[in-house]
C-alpha cells in the first residue's frame, strides 16, 4: 500500500483541474494581452478566473494579483508595504517566529535594509494572541504579517481579532493563508484582511501559480518589472492554464470545506489518538485550532530523519519538520519556538492528509508508525537513558 501524507507540502492535482489547464493549454492557447479576438477570449477568461477566485476569499476581482506561488505573493505583500512604510520614515515590522520561510526570509532582507522586525513568541501550543499584537504595535510599525494557519503544527492563529487591531490601528495586515485557502472558511471583509497570499498547489491546484490579495486602496508595488500586466503589479504573461487550474481547485475545495473538514478531522483525531498511545510521546499544536488534516508528534529517543526513511520503505509518504526545512539538520524553527528541547524537536513527525486520504490509509499508518517506533528505539544510543529519566537536550 502507498499512502501519501504529505499534503501540506504539496497535493495531487484534481481532475477537474487538470481538465481545465488541459483545455487553456490545447484550444485556448491565446495572450490574454493580444487586441485581436482570439486573444481577447483569453481575457475575458482570465477576467471571469479573477472574479472566481476573489468570490472564494470575499474579495472583489479587481483585488487579485496573481503571482508565481504562496511564496511570491509572500515577498511582495510583505517588501510592498516595507516600502510604504518607509516613504513615511515607519520601518517597523511585526510577525511571528512561525512563519513560512518565504516570510522570514524576506524580514531577513528587510533588517539588513534597516527595518526592525518584531517576531512574538508564541505559547507551548503554537498560538498568539491578538492582545500580544496590540501590545507589540509602535508609532513606526508599517505592517503585521501573521499566517492563517501553521504549515508544520497546523495552528489556526486569530486573525479576524488580529485584523480588527490592525484596522482599528490603521496599520497594514498580511496574512500567509497558504494553508488555509480551500480549507478554512476565509472572508478577507469581515476578517479585515489588507493583503492576503494562496497557492494553487496546496489544495489541488497546479504548482507555480498564486494569487495576493490587495484590498483596494492598499498599496503594493511591482517586484517584477516588465510589461503591464496585473494592473504594472506583476509583469509577465499570465500563466492562464495555471490560473484556470486554480480557479477550478480553489472553487471545489470551498464549495466542500465543511464536508471534507468533517472527514478529515476525525481521521486526524483518530491518528492523533492512536499515535499518542506510543509512549514517550508528545503531540505538537492546538487541538482544536488545527487544520483539519494536520498531525504533528515528536517521538522521544529518534530522529525524524531515519523515522520518515523507514516509513518511506512502508510505503508511507510524510515529513518531519517542513520540506523547505528538510535537507538541513537544524530541527524545525516552529518546533523550537514551541519550547521543545532540540532532541525532541529532531524526532518529530508530520503526517498531512486531504480529503483524498482514504479510512484504509489512516488504519495503515496507525499500523506501521509503532513498529517503526520501536525498531528505532532498539537502535537509538539514548533510548535507554530517556527510560531512566534523564534528560536528554
Ligand atoms: C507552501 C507554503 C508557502 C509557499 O508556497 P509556494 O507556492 O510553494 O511558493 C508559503 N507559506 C506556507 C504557509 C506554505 O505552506
Amino acid at each position: 500500500m502507498r499512502v501519501y501524507a504529505d499534503n501540506a507540502a504539496t497535493t495531487p492535482i484534481s481532475e477537474h483541474a487538470k481538465a481545465e489547464m488541459i483545455k487553456y493549454m490545447d484550444a485556448e492557447y491565446e495572450n490574454a494581452s493580444s487586441l485581436h479576438s482570439f486573444g481577447q477570449s483569453a481575457a475575458a477568461a482570465l477576467a471571469e478566473a479573477r472574479a472566481r477566485i476573489g468570490k472564494c476569499i470575499g474579495a472583489d476581482a479587481g483585488e487579485i494579483y496573481f503571482t508565481s506561488g504562496g511564496s511570491e505573493a509572500d515577498n511582495q505583500a510583505i517588501i510592498s508595504a516595507a516600502h510604504f512604510g518607509a516613504k513615511k520614515n515607519k520601518k517597523h515590522i511585526i510577525s511571528t517566529k512561525i512563519e513560512h520561510h518565504a516570510v522570514l526570509h524576506t524580514l531577513d532582507r528587510l533588517k539588513k535594509e534597516g527595518y526592525e522586525v518584531t517576531l512574538l513568541d508564541v505559547d507551548e501550543n503554537g498560538l498568539i494572541t491578538a492582545e500580544q499584537v496590540r501590545e507589540a504595535l509602535r508609532e513606526d510599525t508599517c505592517l503585521v504579517t501573521v499566517m492563517f494557519a501553521n504549515n508544520e503544527i497546523g495552528t489556526i492563529m486569530p486573525i479576524a481579532e488580529i485584523g480588527a487591531i490592525c484596522r482599528e490601528k490603521k496599520i497594514p495586515f498580511h496574512t500567509d493563508a497558504v494553508q488555509a485557502a480551500g480549507h478554512l472558511h476565509i472572508d478577507v471583509k469581515a476578517m479585515n484582511i489588507d493583503m492576503l497570499s494562496i497557492s494553487a498547489h496546496k489544495f489541488h491546484g497546479p504548482k507555480g501559480i498564486g494569487a495576493l490579495y490587495c484590498r483596494r486602496g492598499a498599496y503594493i508595488e511591482a517586484i517584477i518589472s516588465g510589461g503591464a500586466q496585473e494592473k504594472g503589479k506583476r509583469a509577465g504573461t499570465e500563466n492562464l492554464p495555471a490560473i484556470m487550474g486554480m480557479a477550478a481547485a480553489l472553487e471545489d475545495a470551498v464549495a466542500s470545506i465543511d464536508e471534507n473538514a468533517e472527514k478529515l478531522c476525525k481521521m486526524r483525531d483518530k491518528l492523533i489518538c492512536e499515535l499518542s498511545k506510543i509512549e514517550k510521546t508528545i503531540v505538537n499544536g492546538d487541538r482544536v485550532k488545527r487544520l483539519p488534516g494536520n498531525v504533528n508528534m515528536c517521538f522521544q529517543g529518534i530522529e525524524g530523519e531515519s523515522l520518515l526513511l523507514m516509513l518511506d520503505m512502508y510505503g508511507i509518504a510524510a515529513s518531519s519538520g517542513s520540506a523547505c526545512t528538510s535537507g538541513s539538520l537544524d530541527p524545525s524553527h516552529v518546533l523550537l519556538a514551541l519550547g521543545l528541547p532540540h532532541a525532541v524537536a529532531h524526532g518529530s513527525l508530520r503526517l498531512s492528509l486531504s480529503e483524498y486520504t482514504t479510512e484504509a490509509e489512516v488504519d495503515h499508518i496507525i499500523e506501521c508508525v509503532p513498529k517503526v517506533v520501536e525498531r528505532l528505539r532498539e537502535m537509538s544510543p539514548v533510548w535507554e537513558r530517556i527510560l531512566r529519566g534523564e534528560e536528554i537536550l
